[in-house]
């Protein structure tokens, strides 16, 4: 049997491949202890891991947003890990079927996916698209990244909490305030998507947007003030339709494993 993992800052979303599945909140959860539970109860033999924070070459490098350890080598199994949004990039080209196609996400943290002429764009350390990171304005509290200016900071549901906590109002969109800092970030991040890549279809998605269908609406009616006219030209904004993109990347992950 194979297990698909998605491993994000605030679930552990699984599925045993067409057996069974489930979602845990993180918390102060083990994840790893977790995980081998399911691999001894499943007999499973093959890991597809989809993770919120930087990976390569198996590896993890970095995981602003995941306040947990964890180590799939350690299973002694065969094991494919990927970032997040490059896992959930891949289930939104396959359900697309699109090969020129951008992944922005809005959750726990803000990132991005790209495909390119139906590949990943990647960066000689798979670091690529790391739109949360990108320098934007300074923020009076720091990122998980250790800087004080990611965008990462205004359009993310991390983000929505640090300023409401420090302007003292709800963390939510309906506070006018935080719902200017949250838009403008988020259309500051798309535009440079737009412009940096080309995309034909760009995807939003993360629960903070699906929880607020009018911020798409929004971006929509205003992403011509800020991405260049010609990187909107014949470019397609869409809701996700996914319910667990990046485990359904994940699963995508373990056709590579035999
Ligand atoms: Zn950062």
């Amino acid at each position: 049997m194979k297990l698909a993992l998605d491993i994000g800052g605030t679930y552990v979303r699984w599925e045993v491949v067409g057996v069974a599945r489930g979602k845990e909140a993180v918390g102060s959860m083990d994840i790893q202890k977790f995980v081998s539970q399911l691999i001894r109860r499943y007999k499973i033999r093959a890991l597809g891991i989809s993770f919120a924070g930087q990976v390569h070459h198996g590896r993890i490098l970095s995981a602003p947003n995941v306040h947990a350890s964890f180590d799939p080598a350690a299973f002694g199994i065969p094991y494919i890990i990927e970032n997040d949004l490059n896992c959930a990039v891949l289930a939104e080209a396959r359900y697309c079927e699109s090969s020129h196609i951008a992944a922005l996400y809005s959750g726990t943290g803000l990132g991005a996916g790209v495909i390119d002429e139906g590949r990943l764009v990647r960066g000689f350390r798979d670091l690529a698209t790391e739109i949360g990171h990108i320098p934007y304005r300074q923020a009076p509290f720091r990122c998980g990244c250790g800087k004080d200016n990611c965008i990462e900071l205004y359009a993310s549901g991390s983000g929505i909490h640090r300023w409401a906590k420090y302007l003292g109002l709800k963390p939510s969109l309906q506070e006018p305030k935080i719902k200017v800092l949250y838009q403008e970030a988020l259309a500051t991040a798309a535009a440079t998507l737009l412009a940096l890549f080309n995309p034909k279809l760009l995807i939003l998605g993360g629960g903070v947007i699906l929880a607020n269908p009018d911020v798409l609406q929004w971006l929509k009616e205003n992403l011509s003030h800020y991405a260049p006219p010609f990187s909107l030209e014949g470019c397609e904004l869409r809701r996700s339709e996914l319910q667990e993109a990046s485990l359904e990347g994940a699963k995508i992950l373990l056709e590579r494993l035999p």
